[in-house]
């Protein structure tokens, strides 16, 4: 058993109901799942985090639960979820799961009890005001990402209750030592069915500053209690926390090594679409800089797009308006006045080289790859759909009817398939580019073997190299397994930069959007082609 698998895993992000459909119900199900394993075992896939599938009114997509212990009934039952980690098992691909407690649905047994009587013993499971707070809080639901209450008035309960996101889903009052029970029960049930552990959802907002909640001097405690309990249920089981903050601040999270396992890297994220924005590497450079090194069993996570909006609040105002201009200047494009709705391929035009150089990125960036279902395909969206359902729609497995996803009439799929442009299933799905031998499908299975490869991406510390052009990025990463490195050139223009390495004898070009002539260590000189990159490697046993 590898206790730093999450190191070099390659993750694999879904949403059960938008996969694959087996029972023709128009609503992807475990079984399709199930029926897709090998599919992601041959493109590399070593880990999968699936979006919640927990009992629901299904008001957020699933982050609204009613039932911890219950399956949404659409997706199977317990049976076929066993039926998946088994089948997941054999295929050498490991489940994560989403676990959202930072708040329930108002719909779950604790709230409808909790607002019946002052007296019951789920009162405190939430958060209560009896007179109307002033409104201290940021909602984050609302439009412009300010105003709106993080309070609503619950009329059985006489009182008011806080919420951080909908005024459907009541916070839970984390520093309840009855609610952190409750918790460790939940993640007990699910370790023992067989998962390798949870992405911890708004993982800061558990235990912000909310009314009369008093978390005491170190609420950092309750996540290294989290951290134990999941340790010793399940020794390499993991927590990946979305922890959507300045980078000084991750290092509290991550804490002695004893809180997350893996945290999202959202500032990188921010200032790797500001240098694709810009055509320019600084912006990507700096904020590489800015991070803390990572620990040895510590880990980022690195992602192009998630399931939310593409959330921009790391820039500065200008900055963000500047990526607006560029990939979203159309006002639907945009969400929340903060964010872009729309995917990677289609905010980077389809355009194949910029796509790949984008996607390089997340191979090589210090940290574990993180790929949401279709980015391996370069799927786009839907912006006729709400909000951001518009980069949820069902997976484009073929150029038959609903793509493939399901046999249901297409009134009745669960979200739209994308059927007109140049993102239409019948141009972009699996089928088609297994068999294009250039397909970007193709190209993403390259590119995961060799990040496989070559675990020096995922280990050790790491540094970005002064190349003298601002046009490029240089990185390299040091461990005892060897050193590795990549270039990349944000430009349209052909470029060739110079490297100053102490010991730049035996490093070998290993992959890249071209095949160049071998990194001469006399010259230090590294050529590239507009938008084009180069993954370079050196072995132990030189260092
Ligand atoms: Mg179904």
């Amino acid at each position: 058993m590898n206790k730093y698998w999450y190191k070099n895993a390659v993750i694999y992000c879904l949403d059960v109901e938008t996969f694959k459909d087996s029972n023709g119900d128009g609503i992807g199900d475990f079984e399709g799942l199930k029926n897709a394993l090998t599919y992601l075992s041959s493109l590399g896939v070593t880990c999968l985090w699936l979006m919640p599938f927990f009992d629901t009114p299904n008001e957020d997509d699933g982050y609204d639960v009613r039932n911890y212990y219950e399956l949404d009934t659409r997706l199977g039952d317990l049976g076929n979820f066993t039926e998946l980690l088994d089948a997941a098992e054999e295929v050498g691909i490991r489940i994560l799961i989403d676990l959202a407690v930072n708040h329930t649905s108002e719909k779950h047994f604790w709230f409808q009890e909790a607002r019946k009587s002052k007296k019951s013993k789920y009162r405190d499971f939430y958060i209560w005001q009896d007179e109307k707070p002033e409104d201290d809080g940021e909602n984050m639901m609302s439009e412009g990402g300010s105003g709106g209450s993080n309070w609503k008035y619950d009329r059985k309960a006489k009182a008011w209750y806080y919420h951080t996101f909908f005024p459907h889903q009541p916070d839970l009052n984390i520093s309840n030592k009855a609610v952190q029970k409750e918790i460790f029960r939940i993640m007990h049930f699910w370790l023992k069915l067989g998962v390798s552990g949870f992405r911890m959802d708004a993982a800061p907002h558990m235990f912000t500053e909310k009314g009369q909640v008093d978390f005491g001097e170190d609420p950092h405690e309750i996540f290294r209690n989290f951290r134990e309990f999941v340790e010793t249920q399940k020794r390499d089981a993991i927590l990946l926390a979305e922890v959507d903050l300045e980078p000084e601040k991750y290092q509290k999270f991550f804490g002695d090594e004893d809180q997350m396992h893996m945290l999202f890297n959202f500032y990188v994220n921010n200032y790797l679409f500001l240098s694709l924005a810009r055509q320019e590497a600084t912006p990507i450079a700096k904020a590489l800089k800015e991070m803390p090194q990572p620990q040895e069993k510590e880990q980022m996570a690195i992602f192009i797009r998630n399931h939310d909006e593409l959330n921009l609040d790391k820039l500065s105002e200008e900055e963000m308006q500047e990526v607006f201009e560029a990939f979203a200047p159309d006002e639907n494009m945009q969400i929340f006045g903060r964010g872009i709705r729309r995917r990677a391929a289609s905010m980077l035009n389809n355009d194949r080289k910029r796509i790949e150089l984008t996607y390089s990125l997340l191979f090589t960036l210090p940290g574990t790859p993180v790929l949401r279902y279709g980015e391996e395909i370069g799927m786009g969206e839907d912006l006729s759909m709400e909000g951001r359902d518009s980069v949820r729609t069902v997976m484009q497995w073929s150029s038959g009817k609903n793509g493939g996803f399901s046999g249901a009439d297409k009134k009745d799929l669960i979200k739209n398939i994308v059927s007109t442009g140049d993102f239409s299933y019948k141009k972009i799905n699996v089928q088609d580019q297994h068999r294009e031998k250039d397909s970007l499908l193709n190209w993403m299975a390259s590119a995961i073997r060799f990040r496989k490869e070559f675990p020096e991406f995922g280990w050790g510390s790491y540094e970005v190299l002064d190349t003298g052009d601002k046009r490029v990025l240089a990185h390299c990463r040091k461990s005892d397994k060897g050193m590795a490195l990549a270039f990349h050139n944000f430009s349209g223009e052909e470029v060739t930069v110079k490297t100053d390495l102490e010991d730049p004898a035996d490093i070998e070009d290993i992959f890249g959007d071209d095949t160049y002539e071998n990194f001469d260590p006399k010259t230090q000189k590294v050529k590239l082609n507009s938008y084009g990159y180069r993954w370079l490697h050196k072995r132990k046993k030189y260092i």
